[in-house]
């Protein structure tokens, strides 16, 4: 190695020593003839300088020339002597801010194009949109914040990797093209070049693989996975992203759930050096929908959601009226007087209005309470007991206001989940640093579409379900108002299996023509098992605080999918189509008949 030490190496104890450093050309300043460069690396920053009058026995004209060529970002080296920065220039934020190297000797080993962004500190508002971070990725990564982030999610699945091996986990790399089938999210389609007219999938998640690793007796399997779901753009997703999948067998939720917490607390304990608290609360679904319109609410917060339909069941209120009578909900939030309830204004209410129609809630209903009652529009509806029954339910005081949602249960509590969560926004209820981990239990088997009856795998169709087929034994761990995975244990009886397909409207001719290799291996002696696959990139965005999971991502895709780095996706040659025997369907190459198109 040429470079005696990295950018964040040097120390005062390293005074005098001769160095040679390699890095880029981050910043530099010139002061009366002398030249100050922060040379920087992925380990740190350290000032290296061009002092002539200091440099004896050089040609300090021929080593000037030099230093003259290292522009921005060019990557350089140089050698020198370890001296201590003048009185008073020390910079105690940087580890080597106490020292810098006197040049003796430089080199340009490669010169920068003029970057397109700043690398250096960024102060509020100097870094560019995230369209160019993306284009220059490898520009943007060379920011410590984004070094600081791939080292964190490194040592995370280090940490992980550790501890699973110490369990007795195996790591197995299962195929990323298999099969398209038919559950959970749209695949992305690979055609086969060998086999024209067929095309593999990549796949969604190594779910069925990594059951059929039980069935060969592996026994516990975990591996870092990528995933790949061609989805519409949502906020947080990615068309492909990272999962910690694992699997165990003979095991119950309880066992899984368990080597989880051990997981995680071991991962704490190596990124904090802390404790963390398990195990882990446990919050049965229908209270997490009932009290927070969420299956993965955040709990660091109060704003819980008040039943109430019972208290106005008897309120002649055609509205209220019409709604329970088709089986829905009335559902309210307090905002206390200590939360400020007494603070938001008419208009501000007509803007929660707004918001609430907005994500698809017929509208808003509100109430102040004042003078030991509540005023309101619709208060005349009331019985005074029906007012004293709703002040006891939701814990009112004079000063706080009340939002009422009514409408169909499942979309009102969670509407009224989406407002809670404005709401704490607005108010700055979500405190900071602080992490809150639960597991979200009890969950049905099926989603069942109120209209039509049709069900959906609440999980997916693999969850083994209870004699009803009503609950699923499954589970997601869930942090801070997000879901960071989903377990299960695993159906292994072959005659359960189909019963789920066909709950699923799937015919037995479907079943065998899509799922006929896994039923097969169910019928060879699958043992019990069970799984759980985290979601890397938001686990680690959310220890970060970081507001995406693009930022944890070295090389993500923006929000329409689109990778601005290498412009993917692109268009092919037509002589690669050709050789699958695929026709080119390019927009422009379709060729309008003109008479058609006249009107
Ligand atoms: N395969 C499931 C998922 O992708 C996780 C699991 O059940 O292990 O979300």
């Amino acid at each position: 190695m040429l470079r005696t030490h990295t950018c964040g190496d040097l120390r005062p104890s390293d005074l005098g020593k001769e160095v040679c450093l390699q890095g880029w050309v981050r910043f530099s300043r010139d002061h009366g003839g002398v030249a100050f460069i922060d040379l920087a690396d992925r380990y740190g920053i350290t000032q290296v300088v061009f002092d002539p009058e200091a440099t004896k026995d050089v040609d300090v004209n021929a080593l000037g020339a030099v230093i003259d060529t290292f522009s921005r970002e060019s990557v350089v080296q140089v050698n020198g002597t370890v001296r201590n920065r003048v009185e008073g220039t020390e910079d105690e934020r940087n580890p080597t801010g106490a020292i810098e190297v006197l040049i003796r000797s430089a080199k340009l080993l490669n010169k920068s194009a003029i970057p397109p962004l700043e690398i250096g500190d960024q102060k509020e508002g100097v870094l560019p949109g995230e369209d160019v971070r993306m284009k220059y990725r490898y520009l943007d990564l060379r920011r410590s914040e984004m070094i600081h982030a791939m080292e964190f999610r490194s040592r995370f699945l280090h940490l992980a990797g550790q501890y699973l091996e110490s369990q007795k986990f195996i790591e197995i790399e299962t195929p990323i093209l298999g099969r398209s089938t038919p559950e959970g999210a749209r695949d992305f389609i690979v055609p086969s070049r060998i086999h024209p007219g067929t095309f593999y999938a990549l796949t969604q998640s190594p779910q069925l693989y990594k059951q059929m690793l039980m069935v060969a007796s592996m026994d516990r399997y975990y591996q870092v996975a990528r995933c790949f779901r061609d989805e519409d753009s949502r906020k947080d997703r990615q068309p492909e992203f990272t999962q910690l999948d694992m699997e165990m067998s003979f095991v119950d939720s309880k066992d899984i759930q368990d080597m989880i917490e051990g997981l995680v607390a071991f991962i704490w304990k190596g990124l904090y050096n802390e404790d963390l608290q398990i195990p882990f609360r446990r919050l049965p679904y229908p209270v997490a929908m009932e009290k927070y319109g969420s299956d993965k609410p955040d709990l660091r917060y109060g704003l819980e959601l008040h039943t109430l339909t019972e208290v106005v069941k008897d309120a002649p209120y055609n509205i209220f009226q019409k709604i329970i009578a088709n089986g829905g909900i009335i559902t309210g939030i307090n905002i206390k007087k200590d939360l400020a309830g007494d603070k938001i204004g008419r208009n501000e209410v007509d803007r929660y209005i707004a918001y609430v129609k907005k994500i698809g809630m017929g509208g808003l209903t509100w109430m102040r309470a004042k003078d030991g009652t509540l005023d309101s529009n619709i208060v005349k509806y009331f019985t005074p007991e029906i007012i004293e029954n709703l002040k006891k339910e939701m814990e009112v005081e004079d000063g706080d206001l009340l939002f009422l949602l009514a409408g169909p249960r499942k979309a009102t509590l969670e509407g009224a989940g989406t407002l809670r969560r404005k709401l704490a926004e607005d108010l700055d209820l979500i405190p900071k640093g602080v992490h809150d981990f639960f597991w979200l239990v009890d969950c049905p088997m099926f989603d069942v579409d109120p209209v039509t009856g049709k069900k959906d795998a609440f999980h997916h169709p693999f969850v083994l379900p209870d004699e009803k087929y009503e609950e699923g034994f499954c589970f997601d761990l869930c942090l801070d108002g997000n879901e960071l995975g989903s377990g299960s244990q695993r159906i292994h009886d072959v005659e359960v299996q189909k019963e789920v397909f066909r709950q699923l409207g799937m015919s037995e001719e479907k079943m065998e023509e899509d799922f006929g290799f896994f039923l097969r291996a169910l019928s060879y002696g699958a043992p019990p098992h069970g799984g759980i696959a985290l979601g890397i990139d938001r686990f680690v965005t959310i220890l970060l605080g970081k507001d995406t999971i693009r930022d944890v991502i070295a090389f993500p895709k923006n929000k329409v999918g689109t990778s601005l780095l290498d412009d993917s996706p692109a268009k092919v040659d037509d002589d690669k189509l050709d050789e699958l025997q695929i026709m080119s369907m390019a927009i422009d190459d379709i060729e309008f008949d003109e008479e058609e198109t006249e009107e």
